[in-house]
């Protein structure tokens, strides 16, 4: 068997790997780069692979799949420039969340004619056999797997953590009897380039956001991703046990929609509402086809009136929503809570966002933690599957395996042919 990372051996996102027999070819995420922190005018390096996109050189080997472990852009957002006859794999409530994301933003196709990925339900391309596992991250439905072929055993944990909802599933996959001793790990390592990194639970970070939410008088705007669910789930609880109605926007409700009945939403849910953004919702009636995205709600919707004078809410916002919390919803004695990226501070809409808050006398607290493993967990992982090799991948700081786990690491580079 063979690895070709054709990117990812040093650097976060824009994650594709190749597994490849004489017969089978397969590739793992076409991801997009994710924007430069420091230089956000930097043009986005081409990824080149054979066979795989529309317009890639061709070779007498086509590609037989192309398997996606979850749907961050950084490991699907290339896919809309893929050949149509590659079979694709991805799990379902993945797809149907990508989907969503395609209906409320000019950005990506929706995808269609994929096949699902099962937890443990293995499926051969070729001579090549995969189990997916699905593993904790901050994408909902996301998976590790193991792929095996000419007598070997590789293993590629996608993004992976256990420090959320489903730690006990990570758990799974590295203490299973199955995916010991692989010739090869792949696994990523963003967090790896802060020494000693432990990372805060989900739960924790919930009960500061219930303390948080105690000692605000108004109403508490809450800044993070729709596609986030544990975070959802965090401060759908906290709100609750603090005496809060959980608003949550069209397309976040859309979003929930998605998952299984004990995902909070509302239309199971009878303390979370809908409230609708001005222009999020013009633009949906104005385009065909989707104006049932927004009625599908309307019976969940929190009256106007309630909108402006309520100040037990809890509404989950993107920075894009100032006019309508300015205009529609009571913003006095009401705080914030920053649930993302400390890096994206530097983001313009998050600036003018924070910076009306601040100028209104809010406090804003920043209550986030990682979707991405802490140092112990990646112990954990290299103790338990006892790899023969270890390849680093989605990290910055491959050198960090190295100074962890001595020479059983293999840097190598993007494009380079790895025999197994
Ligand atoms: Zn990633
Ligand atoms: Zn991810």
């Amino acid at each position: 068997m063979k690895i070709i990372v054709h990117r990812g051996t040093n650097q976060v996102g824009g994650s594709c790997i190749e597994v490849c027999t004489n017969e089978a070819r397969i590739i793992f995420d076409v991801g997009e780069e994710l924007p430069d922190k420091f230089q956000s005018e930097r043009e986005k390096k081409l990824l080149i692979v054979d066979d795989l996109f529309v317009n890639s050189k061709t070779s007498d080997r086509k590609i037989d799949a192309i398997i996606i472990s979850h749907n961050h852009g950084d490991h699907i957002g290339l896919i809309d420039l893929t050949k149509e006859d590659i079979p694709l794999f991805i799990g379902k409530t993945s797809a149907d969340v990508h989907n969503t994301i395609c209906d409320f933003t000019s950005k990506g196709k929706k995808i269609k004619k994929h096949k699902y990925l099962v937890h443990e339900k293995s499926f051969n391309i070729k001579d090549i056999v995969i189990t997916p596992f699905l593993v904790d991250h901050s994408a909902y439905d996301s998976y590790a797997f193991m792929i095996e072929g000419n007598g070997k055993k590789v293993l590629y944990t996608g993004d992976f953590r256990s420090h959320g909802a489903k730690g006990r599933i990570t758990e799974w996959f590295y203490k299973n009897p199955k995916t010991t001793n692989s010739d090869v790990l792949l696994i990523e390592g963003t967090n790896l380039y802060k020494d000693n990194y432990i990372a805060e639970t989900e739960t924790h970070l919930g009960k500061r956001a219930e303390e948080f939410m105690r000692k605000t008088k108004g109403n508490v705007f809450v800044l993070q991703s729709s596609a986030n669910i544990d975070r959802v789930v965090q401060i759908y609880k906290a709100a609750k046990r603090t005496n809060r109605l959980l608003l949550v926007d069209i397309f976040t409700a859309n979003i929930l929609a998605q998952m299984p009945s004990s995902i909070p939403n509302p239309e199971t849910f009878n303390d979370v509402k809908v409230f609708y953004p001005y222009w999020l919702t013009q633009h949906l009636f104005k385009e065909e086809n989707k104006s049932s995205l927004a009625n599908k709600f309307a019976k969940y919707k929190l009256q106007k009136s309630e909108l402006k004078q309520r100040t037990d809410l809890c509404v989950l916002v993107r920075e894009n929503m100032l006019w309508d919390i300015e205009k529609r919803m009571n913003y006095s004695e009401s705080s914030v809570i920053y649930s993302k990226w400390e890096g994206y501070k530097t983001d313009k809409k998050v600036e003018t966002f924070l910076t009306f808050f601040r100028k209104n006398n809010c406090v804003i607290e920043s209550i986030h933690t990682s979707g991405h493993a802490d140092t112990n967990t990646i112990k954990d992982f290299i103790k338990y599957f006892k790899p023969k090799k270890i390849i680093p991948v989605h990290t910055e700081t491959p050198k960090k395996y190295v100074d962890l786990f001595g020479d059983i690491v293999v840097e190598i580079k993007d494009g380079i042919e790895y025999s197994v």
